[in-house]
């Protein structure tokens, strides 16, 4: 009868599959360390070919990945005082199936890369090639990460919208400067010695709103 009463997975001691749970985050951990010294001097030796991969996840991405093992980690914990009687082990299938299917993660490894479009940013100096080998290594930590190969040509609506975008500057420009020029001209026009007063009013009048008319 005692037996119905005492809780699942209560007590000190850890059962067999929290132990090897335990055992299995460990060796993650070390193979991690040793796969980042590993990388980072990998990816000190220039490539033409391989894949990209953004900087900022490069340079974060030991962290990235701890933090992965860590919610694993505590996705697996029993939880003490569980009554129902479903198995020790229910949340860690559903806490591990959830994860997987999560969109809303805070940040992917070489998401940033990544532009409105889904397609390779045209931001160059944010992204750097690294070799098949390193890659390799990287999709083992980061299995959903975007890929894109050294061969990818950069977002084609994002080079057209930007070039869109030059275009717009320069035509700003042109105006801003034959503005510039008509209101010297108007100043020139003031400064004009004149004969008589009544004309040069009038003169003054039509020239404004020929201006108007032009820029407004
Ligand atoms: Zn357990
Ligand atoms: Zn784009």
């Amino acid at each position: 009868m005692f037996k119905f009463i005492l809780p699942v997975g209560s007590g000190s001691s850890l059962c067999r599959d929290c132990v090897s749970e335990r055992c299995r985050v460990l060796r993650l951990k070390k193979q991690l360390d040793e796969d980042y010294k590993e990388i980072s001097n990998l990816v000190k030796r220039a490539t033409s070919d391989g894949y990209w991969v953004s900087k900022p996840s490069l340079r974060s991405w030991r962290q990235l990945a701890l933090e992965q093992l860590e919610e694993d980690e505590e996705e697996s914990k029993h939880s003490n005082g569980q009554t129902n009687g479903q198995g020790p082990h229910i949340n860690n299938k559903f806490g591990m199936e959830a994860n997987v299917g999560t969109e809303d993660e805070t940040k992917t490894f070489n998401e940033d890369i990544v532009c409105t479009h889904g397609a390779l940013s045209i931001l160059e100096t944010e992204r750097k090639l690294v070799s098949t080998e390193v890659w390799t290594k990287l999709r083992e930590y980061f299995p959903r990460a975007p890929e894109f190969t050294h061969m990818q040509e950069p977002c084609r609506q994002c080079l057209t919208l930007e070039q869109e975008e030059k275009d717009n500057e320069a035509v700003s420009k042109m105006m801003a400067l034959e503005q510039k020029n008509q209101l010297l001209n108007l100043f020139h026009e003031k400064n004009r010695p004149v004969l008589t007063k009544w004309p040069q009013v009038k003169r003054r009048a039509v020239d404004c709103e020929a201006f108007n008319f032009q820029f407004f």
